[in-house]
C-alpha cells in the first residue's frame, strides 16, 4: 500500500496520503512495518528515492536546510522500503518529539538485531564469560557503531548529512562497503537535538534572503539548556540526553561511539581523535589507543580523498566529561569529531591569511604532524562540510569492520578487567549513610546512578570497618563493576591532572569546568572503603527500582512538615501554594505546643477538603515528610506565593535556561523578562527579580565588552541586541528601595556595584553605593584561577537564606566575584552569609592559588530601603548539577 507513494507527497505537508497509514504507523511502532517489508523489500533498494528527490535539493545545497519531521519522514521510508535498514524510537525531546534511532547494517544483520543486541550486553556486563564463549560471541556478534549527530543544533552539517549517509549505505554495491555492513550496525542518532534543530532551521529560513542571513539565532537552541546540553551526562536532566545514554547504558551497548560537532570558521577544516592531553586518569589506556587508530584512519581516508585541514591532538581534551557524553568511562571507544562551519548553510570565504589555531597541539597554522596537509582558503560550504562527514563515517566504519574481532573481544575484556581492577585495588566501595542532611538528594543519587547502569546495594546488618561504622540500611557502590570507571569518576572528589609542555614550563589548562563529583556537588556525604571486608561484602542485598516512594499520609496526622534540609521540600511547598492551600513557615525551633520543628520546616494543616491533594503532593516526592498528631503551634509565619520574575538575555543564555529548567523541576511559577522589558514593565507586580549569570554590559547594552573596554558587535538581528540601559537600572533600584527583592549571581552582581541612582521625586535624584564592593581584579593579581571547581565555604546560621543548610558545603566557582563589605549609609545595610574558610578551600576540581580567598566573603545579603538584595559568588544552580547550594536560591525567593 505504500509502494506507490509519490514521496515528493511528503515533502511539504508532511501528511501521509492515507490517514489509516499513518495511523497504524504510529500505534504499533515500527516492528510492524519492519516484519512486513523485510519480505517485501528484497532487493528494492534502486527504488528507493534519492535524499534530493524527496527533500528537493541534495542535502549540503548551499543555503538549504530541512527540519526534524522530513528528515524523521525519510528515514522512515527508506526502513520500509531497505531490508538494510530499521529506524527505532528511543524517547521524546523536552519539547515533545519523538526521537530515534536508525540502523544500517546488512539485510541479515537488521534482521537480526535483537539476537545482536543480547550478545552486545553479554560481552559488555558478563565479567565471567569462558573463553570459548566469548569466541563464539565474537564471531556471532557485530560492531556496533553509535553515531550522535548535531547535538548542537547550530552544528548543522552532520545532521543534514545523515540522509546522504543513509542512502549510500542502503543502495551500495561496492563490495568494500558491503562487507562494512557485514561486519558492523551503524547505530544513527541523525538528530540527538530535535527541538533544538527546528529552531535553528525556522531561524536561518525565516533571514534568508535578508542582511541577516546567516545570524545568530537568539535564545537557547533547545528547551532550556542549549549549547550546554552536552554538560548534562553525569546528571541527565534533559530527556533527549536521557535517550541518547540510554542506548550504552541501557540498551545496545555500542562498542563505538562518535559526537559529531562543528567548531569555528577559520581553523583546521576537521579534528580527529586523538585528543590532546590532559586525559581522564580513570579511563582504560587502551580505549585511547584505539580511539588513536580510529583516527588516523580518519585522517588517512580523508586525505587520501583530497580532503584537506584535518588535525589530530588539537584543542580538545579528554579530561572533562562532555566530550564523549560518558561513554569513554564505560568501556566505549568514543571519540568526537569537529568541523569548520559556514553560516548555518550560507557560505562563507576565507582569506589565507584570516587561517589560524589557538594553541594546544597546534602552534601556527603551517603543515605539521597534527595537520599535514593545511587547507589554503576560499570558499567553504556546508556541502564541504557535508562531504568531510561522509569520509570521516564511512572510515569509522570501515575501522570497525577491520577490527570487528578485535574490537568485540576487547570490549568483553574491559569488563573483566574493570570489575577484576574492582575486586584487587582501593577504592573496593563507596558507602553512603542512610542517614543525610537532605534524603532526597541521596535517594536522588542512587536513581541516578541506576540509570547510569551502576548496580548500586543496601546493607542488611552493621558492619564495622576500623573506626567506621556501616550501619544497617546503608547504600553501598561496589567497583567490582563493568563500569568501574565511571563509578570512581563521579564518586570520588576531582583533582585535575597536571601537566605541562615543557618540563617545569606552562600547565595546560582545563577546556571546561574541573568538578562534577556527585556526592560532593548534592550535598551527601559519602566515604571510600579501602580495604576488602568479606563482611560488608556479605551483608550487601541488592537494590531493586525503582525505588519505593512516599506511602499516603496516616489517617492519624494533623500536620505534614516539610522539612527545611530538603529541597524537595520546596517543590512540594510550590506545589500546595498553586492549590491555594495554605503553608506556614517555622522561623524558631520553639514552638508554643512543643511540636518539633527546625527554623525554615515548612508545615500544613490537613484539612478535609486538602488531604487528597496533599496525598497527591507527598506521593511525588522521594522522601516521606515528618507527621505531627498535635496542634498547629502559635508563631508560625504564613507564606504567600512569590511572584518571580527571572531575567534572560537573548545571547544563548544557558545560565538563565538553567535556572528555568530548576523552577519547573520544583514546580516553582516566574516570568521571563528580557532585559529590555524591565523598562516597559511594571516591575511592582513582581515580589523577586532573579538575574542569573550574565555580563553587567550584556544586561545594560546587549553588547559584550572586550578585554580592552571595546564592545564586540553581536551576530544577531539588531532588534534583538538591547539591554536595560540607565533608566531600567534605576527602575531596578526602585523596586528594591520599594521592597523587592533580587536575587543576582556571579557575573550579574556587577550590575550592582558602584554609585546608583533612584528618583525620590521629580525634581531629585538620590545617588548612593551599596556597602560591597567585588575585589576579584586584586585577587587576580595574587594569581588567582579558578576554572570551575568546588570551594568550600562556612555558612553563618540563624539567617533566613541558610534555613536547612549544614555548617559548611562546597559551591561551583568560577574564581569570580569575590566580596567585600563596607559600613552602610542612610537606609541601607549588609550580612556576610557565607566566606571561604581559612584553609583548604579546593574542595574538588582545580585551582591556582586559592589561598587569596582565605576568609574573604562569598555571599552577601544586602538591604536597601525597604528591600532586599541577595549577592552569590558563586553559581548556585550551576547546570542544574550543585543541589548542595539550590536552598540558598530557594531561601532567598520567601525573604
Ligand atoms: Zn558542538
Amino acid at each position: 500500500m505504500v509502494k506507490g507513494i509519490k514521496y515528493s507527497i511528503f515533502l511539504e505537508a508532511n501528511q501521509y496520503p492515507c490517514p489509516m497509514f499513518k495511523k497504524i504507523f504510529y500505534l504499533s511502532g515500527l516492528c510492524f512495518f519492519a516484519a512486513i517489508f523485510a519480505l517485501s523489500a528484497q532487493n528494492n533498494q534502486s527504488e528507493l528515492p534519492t535524499p534530493e528527490s524527496f527533500f528537493g535539493f541534495k542535502p549540503g545545497a548551499d543555503r538549504e536546510l530541512f527540519n526534524y519531521q522530513p528528515l524523521i519522514d525519510y528515514m522512515k521510508i527508506l526502513a520500509e522500503k531497505s531490508d538494510r535498514i530499521d529506524i527505532k524510537e528511543i524517547g521524546i525531546s523536552p519539547l515533545g518529539k519523538t526521537m530515534y534511532a536508525v540502523f544500517l547494517s546488512s539485510p541479515a544483520n537488521i534482521k537480526n538485531l535483537h539476537r545482536l543486541q543480547e550478545i552486545n550486553k553479554t560481552l559488555a556486563l558478563d565479567d565471567q564469560m569462558s573463553i570459548e564463549e566469548q569466541e563464539k560471541l565474537v564471531k556471532e556478534g557485530r560492531v556496533f557503531v553509535m553515531g550522535a549527530l548535531s547535538m548542537h543544533s547550530g552544528e548543522v552539517a552532520p545532521t543534514q548529512a545523515s540522509p546522504l549517509i543513509a542512502y549510500d549505505l542502503a543502495t551500495t554495491s561496492d563490495p568494500e562497503k558491503l562487507q562494512w555492513l557485514n561486519d558492523v550496525v551503524y547505530m544513527m542518532v541523525p538528530s540527538q537535538n530535535p527541538d533544538g534543530m527546528d529552531m535553528v532551521v525556522d531561524h536561518y529560513k525565516k533571514y534568508k534572503g535578508t542582511k541577516y542571513e546567516g545570524s545568530s539565532m537568539p535564545g537557547v537552541y533547545h528547551k532550556y539548556v542549549g549549547h550546554d546540553n552536552n554538560r548534562d551526562f553525569v546528571t541527565l536532566t534533559q530527556s533527549d540526553n536521557l535517550a541518547v545514554a540510554r542506548l550504552y547504558n541501557q540498551s545496545w551497548f555500542p562498542q563505538v561511539m562518535v559526537e559529531k560537532h562543528q567548531m569555528g570558521s577559520t581553523g583546521p577544516r576537521y579534528f580527529v581523535p586523538p585528543m590532546h592531553d590532559p586525559i581522564a586518569e580513570n579511563i582504560d589506556e587502551q580505549i585511547w589507543s584505539w580511539t588513536r587508530i580510529f583516527g588516523s584512519n580518519m585522517a588517512k581516508d580523508m586525505s587520501a580523498l583530497g580532503q584537506a585541514g584535518v588535525s589530530q591532538q588539537y584543542m580538545f581534551d579528554d579530561y572533562w566529561l562532555g566530550s564523549t557524553e560518558t561513554a569513554i568511562w564505560k568501556n566505549v571507544i568514543g571519540m568526537l569529531t569537529e568541523a569548520a562551519s559556514v553560516k548555518y548553510a550560507t557560505p562563507v570565504y576565507i582569506e589565507k591569511s584570516e587561517l589560524s589555531v589557538g594553541g594546544k597541539g597546534l602552534g601556527e597554522y603551517k603543515k605539521s604532524i597534527n595537520m599535514p596537509l593545511p587547507w589554503e582558503g576560499g570558499w567553504w560550504r556546508l556541502g564541504d562540510i557535508v562531504d568531510y562527514e561522509l569520509s570521516s563515517t564511512f572510515s569509522i566504519l570501515k575501522t570497525a569492520s577491520k577490527h570487528h574481532a578485535d574490537i568485540l573481544k576487547f570490549r568483553n575484556d574491559l569488563c573483566k578487567k574493570q570489575v577484576e581492577t574492582g575486586k584487587t585495588q582501593a577504592p573496593y566501595y563507596f558507602v553512603m549513610h542512610r542517614k543525610q542532611n537532605d534524603e532526597g538528594e541521596l535517594i536522588g543519587i542512587i536513581n541516578l546512578l541506576n540509570e547510569h547502569g551502576v548496580a548500586v546495594y543496601k546493607t542488611d546488618k552493621d558492619v564495622l570497618l576500623g573506626s567506621k561504622m556501616i550501619s544497617e540500611g546503608d547504600y553501598v557502590v561496589p567497583l567490582a563493576q563493568p563500569f568501574r570507571a565511571f563509578i570512581k569518576e563521579v564518586m570520588e572528589k576531582q583533582k585535575f591532572p597536571e601537566r605541562h609542555y615543557t618540563p617545569g614550563g606552562e600547565m595546560i589548562r582545563p577546556y571546561d569546568i574541573t568538578s562534577w563529583s556527585l556526592p560532593l556537588h548534592r550535598g551527601v556525604e559519602s566515604f571510600e572503603v579501602n580495604e576488602e571486608s568479606v563482611e560488608l561484602h556479605n551483608s550487601l542485598s541488592k537494590i531493586d527500582f525503582p525505588l519505593a516512594q512516599p506511602e499516603s499520609i496516616p489517617e492519624s496526622a494533623n500536620s505534614v512538615v516539610f522539612p527545611a534540609t530538603r529541597n524537595e521540600s520546596f517543590k512540594a511547598v510550590f506545589q500546595a501554594m498553586q492549590k491555594d492551600i495554605k503553608v506556614y513557615r517555622a522561623e524558631n525551633p520553639a514552638t508554643s505546643n512543643g511540636t518539633d520543628l527546625n527554623p525554615g520546616d515548612f508545615i500544613v494543616q490537613l484539612t478535609a477538603k486538602n488531604r487528597d491533594e496533599m496525598n497527591t503532593i507527598v506521593k511525588g516526592l522521594s522522601v516521606s515528610p515528618n507527621y505531627e498528631e498535635k496542634s498547629m503551634p502559635d508563631g508560625l509565619k504564613e507564606l504567600s506565593l512569590p511572584k518571580i520574575a527571572l531575567v534572560e538575555t537573548n545571547f544563548h543564555d544557558m545560565d538563565a535556561g538553567w535556572t528555568r529548567y530548576i523552577l519547573d523541576t520544583y514546580s516553582i511559577p516566574f516570568t521571563v523578562l528580557k532585559p529590555d522589558e524591565i523598562v516597559k514593565s511594571k516591575l511592582s507586580s513582581f515580589d523577586v527579580i532573579l538575574f542569573p549569570s550574565n555580563q553587567k554590559d550584556v544586561l545594560l547594552s546587549g553588547k559584550r565588552k572586550r578585554s580592552d573596554q571595546t564592545y564586540s558587535v553581536p551576530d544577531y538581528d539588531p532588534k534583538y541586541v538591547k539591554g536595560m540601559d540607565k533608566e531600567g537600572l534605576e527602575k531596578l533600584f526602585s523596586f528594591i528601595n520599594e521592597g523587592g527583592v533580587v536575587l543576582s549571581w556571579e557575573q550579574s552582581t556587577g550590575l550592582f556595584m558602584g554609585t546608583q541612582t533612584i528618583e525620590i521625586d521629580k525634581d531629585t535624584k538620590e545617588e548612593f553605593s551599596l556597602p560591597v564592593s567585588d575585589i576579584t581584579s586584586s585577587l587576580v593579581k595574587q594569581s588567582l584561577s579558578v576554572p570551575g571547581s568546588l570551594l568550600r565555604i562556612k555558612l553563618v546560621k540563624d539567617h533566613a537564606l541558610t534555613y536547612g543548610m549544614p555548617e559548611s558545603i562546597g559551591v561551583f566557582s568560577q574564581g569570580s566575584p569575590v566580596f567585600s563589605t563596607s559600613v552602610p549609609n542612610f537606609d541601607m545595610d549588609r550580612r556576610v552569609i557565607a566566606s571561604y574558610p581559612e584553609d583548604n578551600i579546593l574542595l574538588s576540581g582545580y585551582a591556582e592559588n586559592e589561598e587569596a580567598l582565605a576568609e574573604k566573603t562569598a555571599m552577601v545579603w544586602l538591604k536597601k530601603g525597604k528591600g532586599q538584595l541577595v549577592m552569590y559568588g558563586f553559581n548556585p544552580q550551576f547546570r542544574a548539577s550543585t543541589s548542595v547550594a539550590y536552598k540558598l536560591l530557594f531561601n532567598g525567593l520567601f525573604l
